[in-house]
Formats: C-alpha cells, structure tokens, sequence
C-alpha cells in the first residue's frame, strides 16, 4: 500500500506550479525591505522551516548539504537576537549566526510565521506576506502555558541570571525553584540547577535555604535527587516538597512572597516554571489536536494530521521524556536522511 506521506519531487513541483496559478506570492516579491530573504531559486522542491532553534537550524543545515538544489527557507523573529543563544543550552552549543546560514544557502528571514495553512502549506509572516512551499516543518520549540514567575530572571533556568541572584542574595535567603509536572524542556535541568545553588550557598550563605517544589513526585529524576539530596553536598540547604499544580496560589515576585495551600513562603529567589506545551505556531495551525504536544510519526517525525509536514525537536510528542538539545540535533537528522531519501 502506498504510503499517504510518502512525497515525490514530481508531485511537490506540481504543487508548487499550482499555487504559482493561484496568485500566491513568491518568496522575493515577499520579501519587503530589512528581509533577508534572498530571490534565488532553484528548481528545487521548497522547503519552509519555521523556527531557527537547535532542530530547525540543525534541519535547514543538512538539508542544504545533502542536495543545494533544494530552497530551503528558514524563518525566526530570533534569528540575530542574542536571545536565541542565551535560553538554550547554557551556552554549550552554538547556533549559527544568520550570515553562517545566508553562506551554507540557506533562505533566512528574521520574520514571525503568524499563521499557516497546513494543508495548502502555506504561512503567512507578520509583515503581512505568504508564502507557499512543498513541505513544511515546524521546530518552534515550546511555549509556557502561563507566564513564568521569578525575580528578574528572563528564563527560571537561565543559570547564569539565577546564580547572578543568588550571590547578591541576603545571608539566610531563600530561593524557591518550581519545577512543573513533565513533560518539560531539559528535564534535568532544575534539579542540576538547584544541586549546583546548594554547594554554592553551603560555601558562602549556609544559613540559606533551598526550597524545590517538584510537581513529579514518583518520577525517575525525583527519586534520584531526592536521594542525591539526602547526603550529597550542600543538601542540608535543599528542602524537597512533592507538590501539585494547584500547590503555589499566587506569587508576587516583587514583594518575595508565593501564597501556597499550606500558608505564606517569604522568597529572596523566586524561578518557578509553568507547564509547557509545543509552541502556537504549531498548536494554531492544526498540530496538536486536543493535547499540548503535536503529534508526530515517531519515525519520520511527519505530523499526522497533515501529509507534507513535520514536527522536529522539543514540540512534538516523539520524545516526550526528552526535551533536549541532544533529541532536537538526532531527530532534525533523521528527518533529513528520510526526506532526502524520498527525494531520490
Ligand atoms: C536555560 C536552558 C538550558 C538548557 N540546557 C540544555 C543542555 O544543557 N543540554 C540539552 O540537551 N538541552 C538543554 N536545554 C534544552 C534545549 O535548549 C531544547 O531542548 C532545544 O533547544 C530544543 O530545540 P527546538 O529546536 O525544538 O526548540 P528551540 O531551540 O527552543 O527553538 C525554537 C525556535 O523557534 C522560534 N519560533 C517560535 N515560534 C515561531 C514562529 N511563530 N515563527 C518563527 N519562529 C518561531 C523561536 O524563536 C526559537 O528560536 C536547555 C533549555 C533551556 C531553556
């Protein structure tokens, strides 16, 4: 039986022929000023990447190695953004740099996919512009599902803002770290975090404390640094608190003050991270239909509501214990092997 996801380059440049009928706009009339998209093209199947984190940059980049003659078009508001290192991966993997892309052929532009049609393939950018391609992935990473509460840090696992806080902290602060109930992005992430926070604090604030409230009582990474905890140093400044997601009421992180079911917690850090789920781009355009993650062939990361469109890296549902740098890099490379693959 034939596969429905199964593409050949005939039938994409059919497509493509097709919506040139239809009026659709081509990429460099698209492109308004400040763009950088280029007006090159190939022949070549067309082949749109939304979002330049670790799976769509990995993706773009092999993409374009094994065969140049594909268009490939990679859009992110982020992509010259400092923000696009800084949140990721503290710092021990690089992202190319736009110009890095521009030089390895491939279509950048610094623009927000606002909305896509899935089954036509087609996405309109925040400049008001569209653009249609053959096949579409998407890599845009995860959203919180309400918006992150900590003191002045930009991400409650940016170790390098929250450390920066806990030196200047009072002598007997306490820092609350929220971690929520999985799946999240980097799952051990936290705990590393807060492990690293208790030898530090033991050294140079020991009467401070570290208070974790852990939504995943149970899980692997809970028992294991539960455990970890109990005799490890700098554990004496680590209390552990199985919580639910209704435990922490309302926090104030200006006033350091988290309201929970049992009473009043007074803070002098505060890094407590809501529940994620894939990034809108995905869940609005049809992904990931009543859950939070898209739903993905775990093989070819093809979503499975729409022929011609994949989910790579930390938004769909193939690694969902795995949200890492690490899953992001094997899954944009075994969506490439299979692409180019079926290409032949
Ligand atoms: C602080 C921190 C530290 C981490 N440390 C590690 C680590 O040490 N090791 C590890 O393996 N993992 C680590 N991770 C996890 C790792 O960063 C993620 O798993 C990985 O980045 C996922 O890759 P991704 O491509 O799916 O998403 P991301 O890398 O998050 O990229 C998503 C991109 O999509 C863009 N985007 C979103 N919406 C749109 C749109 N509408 N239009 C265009 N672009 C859009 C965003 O701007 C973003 O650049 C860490 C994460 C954090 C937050």
């Amino acid at each position: 039986m034939k596969d429905k996801t199964r593409v050949d380059r005939r039938s994409f440049l059919r497509i493509a022929s097709a919506a040139a009928a239809m009026g659709v706009m081509p990429i460099n009339a698209m492109a308004t000023s400040g763009s950088s998209v280029s007006a090159s093209s190939a022949n070549g199947v067309r082949i749109m990447v939304i979002g330049a984190g670790v799976a769509g940059t990995r993706a773009a980049i092999q993409l374009k190695q094994a065969n140049p003659a594909l268009r490939v078009i990679l859009a992110d508001p982020m992509i010259d953004s400092q923000k696009r290192y800084q949140n990721k991966i503290n710092h021990m993997l690089t992202l190319e740099s736009s110009i890095q892309l521009a030089a390895a052929g491939i279509e950048i532009t610094a623009k927000k996919i606002v909305k896509v049609d899935a089954d036509k393939k087609r996405v309109w950018f925040d400049s008001g512009a569209k653009l249609d391609s053959d096949i579409l992935v998407f890599a845009p990473g995860v959203d919180f599902k309400s918006a992150p509460v900590t003191t002045n840090s930009i991400h409650p696992l940016n170790q390098t803002q929250v450390q920066q806080q806990v030196v200047l902290m009072r002598e007997g602060g306490t820092v609350v770290v929220g971690i929520p109930r999985a799946p999240y992005q980097y799952p051990q992430g936290p705990y590393m975090q807060v492990s690293k926070m208790a030898t530090y604090l033991q050294l140079h604030n020991p009467a401070a404390k570290v208070l974790v409230l852990d939504q995943n009582a149970g899980s692997a990474l809970f028992e294991q640094y539960r455990k970890q905890w109990q005799d490890g140093s700098g554990s004496s400044l680590i209390e552990l608190l199985a919580t639910n997601e209704d435990y922490v009421r309302t926090i104030e992180p200006t006033m350091g003050r988290i309201e929970t079911q049992d009473g009043h917690i007074n803070a002098s850090v505060i890094a407590v991270m809501p529940q994620q789920r894939a990034g809108v781009v995905a869940r609005a355009a049809g992904l990931a239909l009543n859950a939070d993650w898209c739903q993905v062939n775990s093989e070819t990361l093809a979503s499975i509501h729409y022929p011609h469109v994949y989910v790579l890296g930390d938004a769909n549902d193939a690694a969902i214990d795995d949200k890492t740098a690490f899953t992001a890099v094997r899954q944009a490379d075994r969506f490439v092997r299979n692409i180019i693959r079926e290409l032949v």
